[in-house]
């Protein structure tokens, strides 16, 4: 165990009730920060607006606060911090490595069907690089007409710019970082002025977020956000990725099982302590 006191962190979506697998997670970053003596911080990712409810903010408070976890406020609410992932969009634009790219998905999946298939990322099949290759004129024109676009990164200049990187897992080894299996990632849409990868890696920065806990679904994501906070000049934290909650067959919890949600158990007369036995975690001791 580390003796340094670790700040963590629980970001929930505000997208739908909380389930049993957000309970772990929170209550993973909880004990992490309690038993170093460090501090636990909750943030509401809530930057693609179109699917975060007011309600379900509130409901996480009521959960969290059901399950006898505490946490500090103020709570950082990503759609009140616009202008930090602008600002910090600008750093990359200033270095080079952002570019618009004005494709539909559609155009995109058009792309790759002509080209009979594209190498798989993380995050679904990597960006052909079409707009990468416009001319400085074409895309003058483009950005003229009003078109809308994205950002991307020029990963090879990304990569080629940082060098060689290294992440922390837990107690391991360092670990080489490979962003390149993203490619060419959006950073930036019209509507969400920071991807869910830009807003992470700059909101753990902004909250001293020293050890980042989290599903071990997003591990992949954490070669590229060890890029960006390379690109950015950020402090680097560590990190623990957990094993996630899964259903009796063996499927992971999602949002839309209800009927798993900490809410309904609450309502059927469960108490935290049997959340913490069924998922045999206790937050409060190592
Ligand atoms: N908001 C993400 C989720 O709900 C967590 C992101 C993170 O911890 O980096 O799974």
């Amino acid at each position: 165990m580390s003796a340094k006191p670790e700040v963590t962190r629980f970001a929930p979506s505000p997208t739908g009730l909380l389930h049993l697998g957000h309970a772990y997670a929170a209550g993973f970053a909880f004990r992490e920060a309690k038993i170093t003596g460090g501090r636990f911080l909750v943030r509401l990712e809530d930057i693609d607006g179109t699917r975060a409810r007011p309600e379900f903010e509130d409901a996480i408070f009521e959960d969290l606060a059901w399950l006898g976890l505490s946490w500090e406020t103020p709570v950082r609410r990503q759609s009140d911090h616009f202008a930090d992932y602008q600002t910090h969009l600008h750093v990359l634009e200033q270095l080079g490595l952002l570019y618009p790219c004005f494709c539909t998905r559609k155009e995109i999946q058009a792309e790759i069907a002509a080209a009979g298939q594209a190498p798989q990322g993380p995050d679904g099949p990597l960006y052909p690089g079409t707009c990468r290759h416009l001319s400085p004129p074409q895309r003058d024109e483009k950005l003229a007409s009003g078109q809308p676009y994205a950002l991307r990164l020029d990963m090879t200049a990304a990569v080629t710019r940082a060098g060689e990187l290294f992440f922390v897992e837990g107690e391991s080894a360092p670990a080489l970082a490979r962003p390149e299996q993203f490619g060419d990632v959006v950073l930036a849409r019209k509507d969400t002025p920071g991807s869910y990868h830009l807003a992470v890696v700059v909101d753990d920065a902004l909250q001293g977020i020293t050890l980042v806990t989290r599903g071990e679904d997003l591990l992949p994501a954490t070669h590229l956000h060890r890029l960006l906070q390379d690109l950015l000049g950020l402090p680097v934290p560590r990190w623990k990725h957990h094993p996630l909650v899964t259903d009796d067959s063996g499927k992971r919890l999602a949002k839309r099982d209800q009927a798993r949600s900490l809410r309904s158990l609450r309502e059927a007369g469960w108490s935290a302590e049997q959340v913490w036995a069924s998922l045999g975690l206790n937050p409060h001791t190592a």
